[in-house]
């Protein structure tokens, strides 16, 4: 699995403090796009196991962990397996996920991922993967169609929640994030765009 950049604790990503898997790769290319270093599939793979581990050694002091990117839709075997080992070893852990594809699209398994060519089975990767999530935030970003929506830097994209662990009142209102570690390194993650003109 391609991993882009690992955040231990964010309150920006979802409900409650949680851990933030940039997955590395994505082919949308969605305009204005604030996240391009993700888009090349290049870097270090590391096996799903190993990236749940890391999620699992911080579990217990989180309410959950959410996959963003990069799409991790196109990395989806991974995204499966990941999911799979982390609800094994802590099933109270939050899970959730952005992607760039639709609803639609991923109910007909109309994406690309590394691993499936066939529609069918791409379909039924979708199905499994939704069946271990609490949330996801799905569809493309679109320039210049700012709003206020939690989780949402377009209003075309859709928030939808799988289960009973969260509704739509635990979802804060946009906000940025910025951690400043102690080599010096600023990470900003969030929503910096709110509020800017396109
Ligand atoms: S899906 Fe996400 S990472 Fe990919 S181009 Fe669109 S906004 Fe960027």
């Amino acid at each position: 699995m391609l991993i882009h950049s690992f955040v231990p604790d964010s309150r920006a990503n979802g409900p409650g403090l949680r851990a933030v898997v940039y997955v590395q790769g994505c082919s949308l290319n969605c305009r204005g796009c604030w996240n391009p270093g993700t888009h090349a599939f290049v870097g270090k793979e590391r096996s799903p196991e190993q990236v749940a581990r890391t999620i699992i050694a911080g579990a217990s002091a989180l309410d959950g962990v959410t996959f963003s990117g990069g799409e991790p839709m196109q990395q989806a075997h991974d995204l499966l397996v990941t999911l799979q080992t982390i609800r094994a070893a802590v099933p109270d852990l939050g899970i959730g996920i952005y992607s760039g594809y639709s609803p639609p699209e991923l109910a007909a398994g109309r994406f690309q991922t590394r691993q499936f060519a066939d529609q069918t089975e791409r379909a039924r990767l979708w199905q499994e993967i939704q069946s271990y999530l609490d949330f996801a935030v799905l569809g493309r970003y679109v320039e210049g169609r700012p709003g206020d929506l939690p989780l949402r830097s377009s209003t075309n994209q859709e928030l939808r929640i799988f289960s009973s662990r969260y509704s739509a009142t635990d979802f804060a209102p946009l906000e940025i994030e910025v951690q400043i570690w102690s080599d010096g390194l600023v990470q900003i993650t969030g929503f910096p765009l709110l509020g800017i003109p396109a």
